[in-house]
């Protein structure tokens, strides 16, 4: 059996988005800044994606920006906002010690460059305090950047009422929406967001396309030179075909949430269930403010590499905190973000389900799991020592 489990680093492109982009693939290939009507058809196609995305997060279509994926649009969204604030002398940018890695480097450049961040706390339950952000804004504060839904352990941010305390302060408010778009109401004037971030491949539409919102007034800092396409904002010849193709996932993905939230959560449920059982077992962040699909634990005295490759040769992609694959032993700072200590860190398992899966699917999981994390344990000396008294058990 193939179970696929990873929805959280990519999705399937749905038949909608295929069939959305076919077209600019084949017969409409034109380009959208050519004059003559067969490269107008393609900037027609441009434009209703525009008011298509929009809608999906009632904006406003000027104000959506097309971008090679979430990273870039994060990191045009944040480089703005700094370049913005530094011409009035602000010269802080607040964000949060667990988000993307595309925030979360492009605030270490700007620290270099002289900006100075402030990395708040998630806490246990992995969930921003309002108050501690508002202890942490300044006069000079630039920008506040906190993502909607964490990419690794699903918990959800407060946005509606960090919007309201950054228009209150008249502090630009940065959104990482790539993990909440397409799965969670987003409505960006409700909420007081200035600038979000979205990719196609989380909702099902292909890799190398993104969007990013910026609401009317904040002025972009390009970060690609060249033509004037995207209002002069953001060079190159427009992915015509993604785009169509995000927009149709977007809509989808939108019109059919609710039910979409309905078909996951109990097998969301049912992961939580079983896999809890299992002895020594953590779930990674609070489960009441959560997207439907990621559920991360965690399993003392075992790695989180070894699991991954146990469960590929059972069928199952599944993805972990712990990066030794990378070259760095170190475990996610997503995890340790949230006070996991290292050892229980490096047995992390993330795994993230969408409206494709099915519940026979499940069961394979939650039959294999507790195996292969069983089976670990018997080899490992970790656990050896945990079990002999030797060693503290830390959950
Ligand atoms: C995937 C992801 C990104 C990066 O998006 P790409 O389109 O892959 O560049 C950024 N932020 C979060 C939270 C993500 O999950």
């Amino acid at each position: 059996m193939f179970v696929y489990a990873d929805n959280a680093a990519t999705t399937c492109v749905s038949k909608t988005a295929l069939d959305a982009m076919l077209p600019f693939l084949t017969t409409g290939y034109g380009n959208p800044s050519s004059l003559y009507s067969f490269g107008q058809k393609a900037q027609e196609a441009l434009q209703e994606a525009r008011v298509t995305i929009a809608r999906c997060l009632n904006a406003e279509p000027r104000d959506i920006y097309f971008t090679s994926g979430g990273s870039e649009a994060d990191n045009q969204a944040i480089v703005s906002a700094a370049r913005l604030g530094a011409r009035k002398g602000k010269k802080h940018l607040i964000s949060t010690k667990f988000e993307h890695h595309a925030v979360l480097h492009t605030l270490s450049r700007l620290e270099k460059e002289g900006f100075e961040v402030t990395l708040l706390d998630v806490h246990e339950d992995g969930v921003v305090r309002l108050e501690e952000l508002e202890a942490a804004i300044r006069e000079d504060t630039a920008l506040v950047s906190v993502m909607f839904a964490n990419n690794e352990i699903g918990t959800v941010q407060p946005i509606a009422e960090i919007g309201a305390l950054c228009r209150e302060k008249k502090i630009p408010f940065h959104c990482d929406a790539v993990q909440a778009a397409g799965h969670m109401p987003i409505d960006v004037k409700a909420m007081n967001i200035d600038l979000l971030a979205i990719s196609g491949h989380k909702f099902h539409a292909p890799k190398g396309v993104g969007a990013l919102y910026a609401r009317k007034g904040i002025v972009l800092t390009n970060l690609i030179e060249g033509g004037a396409q995207e209002r002069g904002k953001r060079a190159g010849t427009e992915n015509v075909a993604g785009i169509a193709a995000m927009a149709a996932a977007l809509q989808e993905s939108c019109e059919h949430m609710e039910e979409n939230t309905a078909k996951i959560l109990p097998m969301r449920d049912r992961l939580f269930e079983e896999l809890s059982k299992i002895p020594h077992s953590k779930i990674n962040g609070s489960l009441e403010h959560h997207v439907p699909g990621t559920v991360n634990m965690c399993f003392e005295g075992i790695e989180g590499e070894s699991m991954l490759l146990l469960l590929d040769d059972a069928g199952i992609c599944a993805s972990s905190g712990s990066a030794c694959t990378s070259g760095s032993l170190d475990p996610s700072h997503v995890l340790l973000s949230l006070g996991i200590p290292h050892e229980v860190a490096h047995g992390s398992l993330r795994l993230s389900i969408g409206e494709y899966n099915t519940m026979e699917e499940i069961e394979h999981i939650v039959k294999t799991v507790p195996a292969v994390v069983n089976y670990l344990r018997g080899m490992s000396p970790v656990w050896d020592e945990l079990e002999k008294g030797q060693r503290k058990h830390l959950i």
